[in-house]
């Protein structure tokens, strides 16, 4: 009986409700558009944040004052880019906290260097990628300060646009063109894992080397036509000539030549006769592979970044042995995430594992925590900071609040 009841008072309400549209048809097709329009209004104000508004910079464009004081900080920027890493170096740490102990004492703890000189680490692990979540993308978007549609190395070739050599426009610098116009006497290194980078992304010049490490390089570790030099070049050549040995020079995951790429700056910064390099640039590609073979966070990806933090580690004893450490800024850098899944490509897409990203700065005026809200256009500003060199005013990315204590 009740549910009868129940059942008849809805279609009175029901019926009541159709007689009061009927009657008030004007007010309430009102009522509706404006409903309409409104939810249009704030579904195109969330993809507007998603994809634009949370991609610009905030943060400091240091002054001259600025730049005064910090000059003769630091004699270096050395970077290290880890292609596809995303976030991923943090859910590691939360995982298991002795997971990266390099990257952890680095640029969480922070450390001291051999003269006493003390290094404070900052890091985000919510670092925003560009948009696509695509390597060209986001490299040239780094190093040149600029969002793609600026920089110009967008559509489904980009890929192969930048190791082909496209470069942004010539009034979007690098930072590494820009701090070599600054400084007449300064040189730049750069070693690249993935060749794109020194194909497309930094301008040449006679004062910068550029080495690409290619499965030719392993050939000639092998054949004894490169000798690598520096601390722990003995023990790498052996390995690749043992693991060559087995599975030929193809090295898929691509984790020998990025030991190799790391190697060569260690020779370079710290062999006899080293030069002086006032950027350093190195590109490590196993992260990327394992993404896009396994997906983020299988146990080949977690491996490659744990190796990555091997070399990472090999890298800071080598320079702090030569006395390199103290005066240097460190960077940690990554253009992208992945997706769990393996589907066509890795990434490309604006979820989040795909657009979080970390990045990490160890330094002596580094101010220890989180940097705040960092954007992969901010690591030319950065960079420039660091080294006392003004930013190219047509850069978009900023030098994150927190990051530096003399900036406030
Ligand atoms: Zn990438």
């Amino acid at each position: 009986m009740e549910e009868i009841k129940e059942q008849e008072e809805k279609k009175c309400f029901l019926r009541r409700l159709a007689e009061k549209i009927k009657a008030n048809k004007g007010k309430t097709i009102a009522i509706a558009v404006t409903a309409f329009v409104l939810i249009c209004a704030i579904v195109t104000l969330c993809c507007l944040n998603a994809y634009v508004f949370n991609r610009f910079a905030t943060g400091y464009v240091p002054t001259d004052a600025d730049l005064a004081a910090v000059s003769g900080q630091y004699k270096r920027v050395v970077i290290i880019g880890v292609d596809g890493t995303g976030a991923y170096p943090g859910e590691m740490l939360d995982d298991d906290e002795g997971s990266l102990p390099n990257f952890k004492k680095l640029f969480v703890d922070g450390t001291t260097a051999k003269n006493g000189t003390k290094l404070s680490g900052s890091v985000t692990y919510s670092g925003v990628a560009v948009y696509p979540t695509i390597s060209a993308q986001n490299w040239t978007s780094m190093f040149h300060g600029v969002r793609p549609p600026y920089h110009g190395i967008t559509g489904s070739s980009s890929n192969k646009d930048l190791d082909a050599g496209k470069l942004p426009d010539a009034k979007y610098p690098s930072f590494v063109k820009v701090v070599l116009d600054a400084h007449p006497e300064a040189k730049a290194i750069s070693s690249c894992t993935w060749s794109a980078i020194n194909n497309g992304a930094i301008e040449d010049s006679p004062r910068v080397t550029k080495l690409n490490t290619d499965c030719s390089a392993l050939t000639d570790i092998v054949s004894g036509e490169e000798v690598l030099k520096g601390k722990g070049a003995a023990e790498l050549t052996a390995e690749i000539r043992e693991v060559t040995a087995v599975d030929g020079f193809a090295d898929p995951d691509n984790h020998l030549r990025d030991a190799v790429t790391v190697q060569r700056i260690i020779g370079a910064m710290t062999a006899d006769g080293a030069e002086d390099y006032e950027i350093v640039y190195m590109h490590l590609n196993q992260v990327d592979s394992a993404g896009h073979s396994y997906g983020y966070n299988k146990h080949a990806y977690a491996l490659a970044v744990s190796r990555v933090d091997n070399l990472l580690g090999k890298l800071y004893e080598a320079l702090d042995e030569a006395g390199k450490a103290d005066d240097t800024l460190f960077i940690y850098c990554t253009d992208h995430g992945h997706r769990y899944l393996r589907r066509t490509t890795g990434h490309g897409g604006n979820s989040d594992v795909e657009i979080n990203v970390t990045f990490a700065v160890s330094g002596k005026t580094v101010k220890a925590g989180n940097m705040g809200k960092y954007v992969n256009t901010d690591l030319a500003p950065i960079v420039a900071y660091a080294l006392g060199v003004k930013a190219a005013e047509t850069w978009q990315g900023r030098v994150p609040f927190d990051l530096f204590s003399a900036l406030k």
